[in-house]
Formats: structure tokens, sequence, C-alpha cells
């Protein structure tokens, strides 16, 4: 089993019933749907199509923030090259051109001045403006080829929208009975805003994504991370918004932060981006997504290659065989070790530190003993995505009653899903997880399997019992 996982985002190359199903053939463990494009209720019936094609999946909602995009360029590259002027323009719906860009957002064009900035998608492209005004006017000075609707990235002083944005809050509230388990959110500078998020979304069965892109999401990742579920390394934007020669740095940084907090981090953008029109990834691609599996990923993403790209399942495989291979190369035993028994820090709660200490010492006799699998008996999950932050060589064994966690523990780094009916009963909790692990062949009689399981003290369900079962 692969153990990094891999997200793909949909789009107008993908989103076909028979293409999602091939990409969920080739390996893909979550799909994301990027709510930026169209319209909320055409954005609600993907949602449903794609959750009705793959119900073992996770699905993953990005909601914009305060994203401005320019207005389609159409599906072929146009061409901007270096000295042209550009008029930019307000304008909705409208079609960009090599002479006009349209920006769909109002009262955003006064904001500018001659100096300022403006990068394209994810930043090959770049316009100095030179006059400002309804019509602004501005030079091509990094040029390139553009297509669809590229995100624009204007200075920071301009965007200094709270989250959520007007138009995120009508699309959280439309999804608050919508079937999906990730919702990521762009733009998050402060925990705060994270809060504010999942106040309006009001649903405790959707995992928060934070994506982090901008200098304050980096300066405030601490207290971000501690109110999210998951966190994303968006390298996009970052390296639009920090020096570029920064992104690698952080993105070490967000990862060693996400297995601390114990949550799942996602590396993500340009990871195969030339594949988007080429059959075979270029030599850098692939040693940086071979990278982001060795600095820890839980997860590596695919953008612009599988939403618009010309062989999405093509790239999927590609993605799926440089992961495996480098899982080959992974320190599993050096990883666990450097760990230690470090606490899950963040929140700090008393239930929070005892999963810390329970999953450090599973993790510890797993190792010694040389055990078969570590099952972790989960109602929401924490417990599986504690001891996924070891890294264990072993299989991770996540056995829980509910469809929801099953699908969100996609996004954990190595964690395996198995069904049981609800019960607090710790011996009938570790005789069923026995007995799954021979039936699937992960154990035979005599192997050692390490079990985490809970109680209910109080009404709050905590993980406190590890379990050594030498298997009948
Ligand atoms: C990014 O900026 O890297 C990112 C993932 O965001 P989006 O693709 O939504 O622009």
């Amino acid at each position: 089993m692969r153990r990094t996982r891999i997200v793909a985002t949909l789009g107008p190359a993908s989103e076909s019933d028979e293409v999602v199903l091939e990409l969920a053939k080739a390996g893909v463990d979550v799909f994301r749907l990027s709510m930026a494009h169209g319209d909320i209720p055409s954005g609600i019936e993907r949602l449903s199509r794609v959750r009705a094609l793959v119900p073992d999946l996770a699905i993953m909602v990005d909601i914009p923030g305060p994203k401005i995009r320019a207005g389609s360029f159409g599906s072929l590259p146009v061409t901007l090259a270096v000295g042209d002027e550009v008029e930019v323009v307000e304008g909705f719906g409208e079609t960009s051109t090599s002479a006009k860009i349209y920006v769909e957002r109002e009262d955003i064009l006064a904001q500018l001045k001659p100096g300022d900035r403006i990068h394209i998608g994810d930043g090959g492209t770049s316009l100095l403006v030179i006059k400002s005004g309804a019509t602004t006017i501005a030079k091509v000075t990094s040029g390139g080829a553009v297509m669809g609707k590229p995100g624009l990235s204007l200075p920071s002083s301009i965007l200094n929208d709270r989250l959520p944005t007007d138009d995120d809050r009508a699309r959280l509230e439309a999804l608050r009975t919508e079937p999906f388990e990730i919702l990521a959110v762009s733009f998050v500078r402060s925990a705060f805003d994270m809060v504010s998020v999942r106040t309006v979304l009001s649903r405790d069965d959707v995992m928060m994504m934070a994506k982090i892109e901008t200098g304050e999401g980096v300066a405030n990742l601490d207290e971000i991370i501690s109110v999210s579920d998951a966190i994303m390394v968006a390298r996009g934007d970052l390296g639009v918004r920090m020096p570029i020669e920064e992104v690698p740095h952080l993105q070490k940084l967000i990862v060693r932060h996400g297995i601390r907090y114990a949550r799942p981090v996602v590396v993500a953008t340009q990871m195969l981006e030339s594949m988007t029109h080429a059959q075979v990834p270029t030599r850098a691609e692939v040693t940086d997504v071979a990278n982001a599996v060795l600095d820890g990923a839980s997860a590596v993403m695919l953008s612009g290659e599988t939403a618009i790209g010309d062989d999405p399942v093509g790239t999927v495989i590609t993605m799926d065989r440089i992961v495996r291979r480098a899982e080959e190369s992974f320190d599993y035993a050096k990883w666990g070790s450097s760990l230690g028994v470090q606490q899950i820090v963040g929140t700090g709660t008393q239930s929070t530190r005892i999963t810390a200490a329970i999953t450090g010492a599973a993790w510890r006799a797993a190792m010694e003993e040389n055990a078969v699998a570590i099952v972790a008996c989960t109602r929401s999950g924490m417990t599986a995505r504690a001891i996924s932050r070891f890294r264990p060589p072993m299989p991770i064994i996540a056995v829980t009653p509910s469809e929801s966690t099953a699908r969100q523990l996609r996004s954990s780094w190595g964690v395996q899903e198995v069904f049981v009916s609800p019960s607090t009963d710790i011996d009938v909790l570790c005789d069923f997880a026995v007995a799954e692990m021979k039936k699937a062949g992960i154990a035979q009689s005599g192997d050692a399997v390490v079990i985490m399981a809970g109680s209910s003290s109080g009404g709050t369900a905590i993980t406190d019992t590890v379990r050594m079962v030498i298997v009948p």
C-alpha cells in the first residue's frame, strides 16, 4: 500500500464521471473541488455527483477567500510577451486577451498605484502597473503563457479582507448539509480567520484545512494549526507572497509543524506542472515529489495537472510511482525516534496529552516487539492521526464505526480503515481487530499486534489503553 496520499483537483479535464472513476482507480485518495469557478448551484451539483461516484474517498472543497481571478483566457494558451503593454479593466464573465485583461472584482483597480506588481497564476507571469485607474495600463515584466481563469496576486496591502469574505459566506451556507469531508480555507492569516469560517460552516463532521499561503499565515502558524484539523503548504500563492527562495524552507517548517500537532499536511502546487501538457515530468519535478515524501508530507497534491491537463490519469499514475519509490527510501525508524514521545502541542487539553502519551507508548511497543500492525480504535479519527505522525513501518489500521471518519482518514499518512459496529467494550474491539487483521492476511498466529482503544469517562471518549496482543 502507498502510504503518502494523493490529492487531485477536478476541473474541465477531469470532472466527467468516466475520468473521476479512472482517477480513483489510478490511486487518488482525495478529490479537491474548487468553489472558485462557476456559481454555487453548479458547484453543489458537481459535489453530489462526485460523492456518488467515489463513496469511499474523501472530498475536499476549497473556498477561494479574497482570491481575485482574471476573466477567462480560454482553453488555449495565450502568450504575454515581455515589454508588451496591456489594459487591465474590471469586468465579469468577459474573455481576457493578450491586450486586455479583465479583473473579476469590484473596486480593486482604483487601489493600485504605478509601480505595483500584478502576478498572474502561480507567479510565472507578472505585470508592472504604469498608469492606474478604471483602465489600468501595465507592462509585462515576466512573460509566459496563460490559460483558463488564473488567479491575480495584488500587493497584500490591497487584500485586507477578513475571512470568510461575503462570497465565501454564501458558499459556506450552501455547504452546510452537503456531503464532503474537508474544507480547505484559502488565505488564512490568523486563528481568528479559521474560527470564523468554522463558525459559519457550523459542522463538526468536516475537517478544516488551513491553506498557508501568506507571510501572516506563516508568522501565525502555531495559532492557526492549533485551531485547524489539517494544513496545506499552498506553494503557488506562497511563492508569490514570500520570496521564492523561501518556499522549500517554509515547506519543511510547515510540514514539521503539522506533524508535531498530529495534523495531516498536504504539499501542493506545481508538483508535476510540466505534465499539464507533457507526457513525462521534468527530473526536478520528480525530485520535488520524492522530497515532499521524505520531508514527511501526509499528502501530495495535483492542481492544474489534473484540472486542465492533457492527461490527468497518466499524471496520477506517474505521481503514484514516484511516491512509492520514495517511500522505499524513507527512514521510518529514524523518523519515529527523532519525534520521540513529543507531546502534541496546541490546544494542550488533558485528552490531547493523553492521546500523545498513549500513541507514543504504542509506537515504542510496536517497534520493540516488531508488531505486524498498530490498530487505533477511533471514533473521531484523532488516535489514528496521532499515531500516524510517528510514520511507523507497519500498517496503521483505524477501526471505526463512522463512515465520515473513515473518509477523512484518507488524508492521513498510511491509515487503512476497517468498519466496526459501535462498541465501548475494549475486549470486543480488540477481538474484532485481531480477527480482521487475520482475515486481511496482515497478522498470523503468533504475531504481535498493538491495539489502542478508549473508554468513556465523564462523557468524553479518551484513548487511554494500549495493549499488545499475540494473535491466537
Ligand atoms: C496554492 O496557491 O498553492 C493553492 C493550492 O491554491 P489555489 O490552487 O486554490 O490557488
